[in-house]
């Protein structure tokens, strides 16, 4: 059971994700949460660096579609200046949204990888799915209320990774 709670890679941020890398694992799609994976939840803009990061991976070829549990408000003044298409009241950890963002961006799930910070939404709904799933470390350490309370289960899990020895970074 722990197990659909393991990312398959860890990393500080989403800049640490090259487009590169990723083309050469053959990865043509991506998924990613916004909300303190882009960006702070409650920063309503992408930074110039998310714009460049985004630019970069249009260049590489590798298609970006926010999926994010938030509502339509929010993601839609982030993701329309970008451009990116969006799937907002995801309902992360179910599958269906990354269905649809497999079937929109029409790629195959080994083409794909899903990024995000919590373990409980991203990392679950993206294992459940059978995608690649990389956690990245929150943006800001404050949090919406109700992931305030997804946190508190988390810490919980991350300690069952621990002490299972399946994971292998330092907090
Ligand atoms: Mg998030």
């Amino acid at each position: 059971m722990y197990n659909y709670f393991l990312p398959d890679e860890y990393v500080k941020d989403i800049f640490h994700i090259r487009p590169e890398a990723l083309k050469d694992k053959g990865i043509k799609g991506v998924i990613t949460d916004l909300d303190n994976t882009l960006v702070a939840w409650d920063r309503p803009d992408a930074t110039p660096e998310i714009i460049e990061w985004m630019k970069s991976m249009e260049d590489a070829g590798i298609q970006v579609t926010i999926v994010s549990n938030n509502n339509e408000l929010r993601v839609k003044e982030f993701c329309d200046p970008l451009g990116i298409p969006f799937i907002c009241n995801a309902r992360k950890p179910m599958r269906k949204s990354f269905q649809k963002a497999l079937s929109t961006m029409n790629v195959r799930k080994e083409e794909v990888v899903v990024i995000g910070d919590q373990l409980l939404t991203d990392i679950l709904g993206g294992n459940r799915k059978g995608l690649h799933t990389i956690l990245v470390v929150p943006v800001a350490t404050s949090d919406a209320a109700i992931t305030k309370f997804n946190r508190k289960i988390e810490r919980r899990i991350m300690a069952g990774l621990k002490s299972r020895g399946l994971i292998k970074w330092e907090e």
